[in-house]
């Protein structure tokens, strides 16, 4: 059997850095990847044979915990008449139905492969429905790996944006504004100077991609408030809270209804589905109703869209599962935290539900240079401490650690004494 090691030097022989998607190479934990053969509720296991309590669960999407009964045999049912038309199935719409029924701001939704395509297709919605180029974004909110939103604020404080990435063209990255996250003014500012050229603005309700990081009161009310008044499209970027904080999204928590949503993680149980929706008027600007192009020869796939049924079926049918996954996420926050504090480590601590972050350093973080003062040496030894306990956290201190609800109470705590022994250790 090969170890960790050995597959990452046989992976990078054929695979550009040897994984394929960047974060999976544990780099900002100076580390190198495990690579894993199963997982099951709420542990996985690496080909070398270590058992893991997974606090990663795929980065959002297993909500009821890997290789969820219900959601497998919708899988295997699925696969078997077939894995792909090409053509409509009566599962696209059941799934269409559940989504529109959950989320206050979704009357019609198109389906796709990745919360990437689905963030790139609503920018090309908003812009074909309004008629201008100019997107708004936050420092630290990631939307996917579109061109127009890896994008780093400029110099000035209301400049257009520079690349964030070599190979996005300058002309591309002018198109976006960064703003920093929590921060009303900047936004009240942007609107002032660029409000009639600006086709949307797009947010993470509760930033995910920087640390959990929660809105301040109101502050989301007015982001929308003055998009909406310029005439522009408000999105919000739902693709790791949707169905994650709560059954409906952040909307439905923090009751607010954006004109535009994007989805994915949980929606597809783990498989490759993602979704884009909003209100009636603006999605029939999309083809084949509106002049906006939009399209997937595996979109709507029949397998993915049976996971995400089987998946949106158990959490609608037992809203216990939000009320169980607050009280276990909710007793790992105070275990984590009162562990620290008795250790003496500063640690900032946010959750949103069951998504959370354990800041190393003493707060308040409300954005993205908040988020950048935290200790990231100390979370790398944090985590391999963490790790070689058998607890998988996100190989990274700017990522949501997910409860699952095939996490025990046991686990649990299992991972708050862990958590305190390495606490002693840094
Ligand atoms: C994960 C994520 C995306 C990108 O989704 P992919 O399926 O990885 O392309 C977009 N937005 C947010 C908020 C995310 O968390």
């Amino acid at each position: 059997m090969a170890s960790n090691l050995e597959a990452f030097e046989e992976a990078r022989k054929y695979i550009a850095g040897g994984v394929n998607s960047p974060v999976r190479a544990f780099r900002a934990v100076g580390d190198t990847p495990l690579f894993f053969a199963s997982g099951y509720g709420s542990k996985v296991t690496d080909i070398e044979g270590h058992e893991y309590i997974d606090y990663v669960g795929s980065w959002g999407p297993h909500i009821l915990g890997h290789a969820s009964e219900p959601v497998i045999t919708a899988i295997t049912r699925a696969a078997r008449s077939s894995t792909s038309f090409g053509a409509p199935t009566v599962s696209e719409t059941v799934l269409a139905r559940l989504i529109v029924e959950a989320l206050p701001g979704v009357d019609r939704v198109r389906l796709t492969n990745s919360g990437t395509e689905a963030t790139m297709s609503a920018l090309r919605l908003a812009r074909g429905f309004t008629g201008r180029s100019l997107v708004v974004k936050f420092a630290g909110c990631y939307h996917g790996h579109v061109d127009s939103l890896l994008v780093a604020a400029g110099s000035g404080a209301l400049t257009l944006g520079n690349p964030d990435s070599k190979g996005v063209s300058d002309a591309v990255a002018q198109e976006t504004i960064v703003l920093p996250y929590n921060d009303v003014g900047a936004i009240e500012h942007a609107f002032q100077k660029y409000g009639d050229r600006i086709a949307a603005t797009i947010i993470e309700p509760v930033a995910g991609n920087m640390g959990v990081i929660p809105p301040v009161r109101g502050y989301l009310e007015s982001v929308a408030a003055i998009t909406n008044e310029a005439g522009a499209v408000f999105i919000m970027d739902e693709v790791m809270t949707g169905f994650r904080v709560a059954w409906g999204g952040a909307q439905r928590l923090l009751e607010h209804k954006p004109d535009l949503t994007v989805l994915g993680k949980v929606i597809g149980g783990g498989m490759p589905l993602a979704a884009f929706g909003g209100r009636a008027d603006i999605m029939a600007a999309l083809a084949p109703d509106g002049p906006v192009y939009q399209a997937g020869t595996l979109s709507g796939n029949p397998v993915a869209v049976s996971a995400g049924i089987a998946a949106l079926t158990q959490l609608r049918n037992n809203p216990g599962i939000y009320r169980r996954l607050e009280v276990l996420s909710a007793r790992l926050e105070h275990g984590l935290r009162t562990g620290a504090a008795r250790c003496g480590v500063p640690v900032y601590l946010a959750r949103c539900g069951s998504m959370l972050t354990l800041f190393f350093q003493d707060g308040p973080v409300r954005n993205l240079a908040d988020a950048k003062r935290s200790d990231t040496k100390r979370f790398a030894l944090f985590h391999k401490i963490m790790r070689e306990q058998g607890h998988y956290l996100p190989p990274s201190q700017f990522e949501a650690w997910f409860v699952s609800n095939a996490h025990t109470f046991k686990d649990i705590d299992a991972t708050i004494d862990a958590a305190e022994r390495a606490f002693a250790e840094l």
